[in-house]
């Protein structure tokens, strides 16, 4: 049995900014990773994919974005090789291609069987991702078998993709990235938007994520948040991150040409049933923009900044066909693929510790495991702050769950 102080399980950007404060407070352990360094980055995102958030934002316990184009967006290739260059320069002792099966209670701390070894250590870090797995709706059983289904897990580019229509279901991030991508393809496409988060790629000549970092926004810790779960479980912005720093909301896409419906509700004996509440859903996203950009505005005069800022202005409320359909025929041939950009969930399976909720979800106090001394979960939305959803709250949440390890190990018998 091979005995450690922790164990960190992924080596993603949270997995990887944990080892580097359990360094910084001189704890050992390893960092467990079934694939290598990034795995997340080089196997599960389409290659097309640029991360919304700026590459200025791309900072990390000890690094921050030194390039040449600090308001770029990165490509995955470029996160992956950013974070391989990451745990290089740090020294992270990972171990690549281990891939953990369960980690269980034992007497002093953790058991986890990782390939054919068994380990031992007093504390366990679960960085495995937030995305990992996709979210697919029940309705998705009701699909004619002759459709392609897919989802962005699998996806790749629109070559894969059979010729003929694209149903793509959701129009969040994912979404409205990969509908624009599979239009200007050449294939017809319709989009199924439910509730989405509209915010514009530039705001009064700075970045979206410039005005929800200094207002304090990505800031919010969980623990003064309303109604936590649904933070947790909000949708993504709709933003794209492209050299041109374009915004890509629903009047963007409808101006390409793209076709946008509601919600996809049902699918009865072929036929796909869409929600006729598409003008309300739009209203409440307009609605909640708007009340972000005031909340900007305000916080911009506070601070004295009207002067160096282009004045306030407000975006064109979303245009809603009215002749959008509620209904589309699967079987008629029209649609020959349908892609469910209908989110992420994580991959908790390797727990084999009674911590979950009924839903099936991890139990925690801002990453501190409920019942389960000493084991710790990262990575997550909104963990311990708004920022947590993004590659720069790793930061701070492995700061303050490092913190609360090794006060745990010093009050531990050895
Ligand atoms: C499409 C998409 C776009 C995103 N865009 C942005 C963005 O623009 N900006 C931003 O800040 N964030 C973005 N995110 C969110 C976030 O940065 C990612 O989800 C990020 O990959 C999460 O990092 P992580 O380290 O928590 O998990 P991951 O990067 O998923 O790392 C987890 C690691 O754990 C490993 N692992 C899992 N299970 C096991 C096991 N049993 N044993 C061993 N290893 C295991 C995996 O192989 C993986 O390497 C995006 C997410 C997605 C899905």
């Amino acid at each position: 049995m091979i005995q450690t102080t922790a164990v960190v399980v992924g080596a993603g950007h949270a997995g990887l900014a944990m080892s580097r404060r359990l360094t910084e407070r001189s704890i050992d352990h390893v960092v467990l990773e079934r694939g290598e360094v990034a795995n997340s980055w080089r196997t599960q995102r389409w290659p097309s994919l640029r991360l919304l958030t700026p590459n200025w934002q791309t900072r990390l316990p000890g690094h921050d974005y030194a390039g040449d184009d600090p308001d770029g967006f990165m490509p995955a290739a470029d996160v992956a090789a950013t974070l391989t260059r990451y745990a290089r320069l740090a020294a992270a002792p990972v171990c690549a291609t281990t891939t953990v099966h369960t980690v269980r209670a034992a007497p002093q701390g953790f058991e986890i069987h990782a390939n054919d070894d068994l380990l031992s250590a007093r504390t366990v870090v679960l960085a495995t991702g937030a995305c990992n797995l996709p979210s697919i709706p029940g309705v998705a059983n009701a699909v004619p078998p002759s459709i392609m289904t897919l989802t962005p897990l699998a996806y790749r580019d629109p070559g894969q993709l059979a010729d003929g229509g694209v149903l793509v279901v959701g129009a969040s991030a994912t979404g409205v990235q990969l509908a624009s991508e599979i239009h200007r393809s050449g294939r017809p496409v319709t989009l199924a938007a439910g509730e989405h988060v509209r915010l514009p790629r530039t705001y009064r000549g700075r970045d979206i994520f410039w005005w929800l970092e200094a207002t304090g926004l990505l800031a919010e810790r969980y623990d003064q948040i309303d109604d936590l779960t649904r933070a947790r479980h909000l949708p993504s912005p709709q933003l794209t991150g492209t050299p041109e720093a374009v915004t890509t909301d629903l009047n963007t896409l409808t101006a390409q040409g793209i076709r946008i419906v509601g919600r996809l509700g049902r699918v009865v004996d072929g036929v796909a049933q869409f929600s006729g509440s598409l003008a309300n859903t739009c209203a409440l996203a307009d609605l909640k923009m708007n009340r972000f950009l005031n909340r900007a505005d305000e916080w911009a005069t506070a601070s004295g900044l009207d002067d160096d800022l282009p004045p306030p202005h407000r975006f064109a409320p979303t245009h809603v066909n009215p002749r959008s359909p509620l209904e589309l025929d699967l079987a008629s041939g029209e649609i020959t693929t349908v892609l469910w950009a209908t989110g992420f969930r994580p991959d908790h399976s390797c727990l084999d510790i009674p911590v979950r909720d009924r839903t099936g979800r991890i139990r925690h106090d801002g990453g501190i495991v409920t019942g389960a001394p000493g084991l710790y979960v990262l990575g997550l939305p909104v963990l311990r702050t708004r920022a947590s959803t993004y590659i720069h709250g790793a930061g701070a949440d492995s700061d303050a769950l490092a913190n609360h390890l090794h006060t745990f190990l010093s009050s531990q018998p050895r």
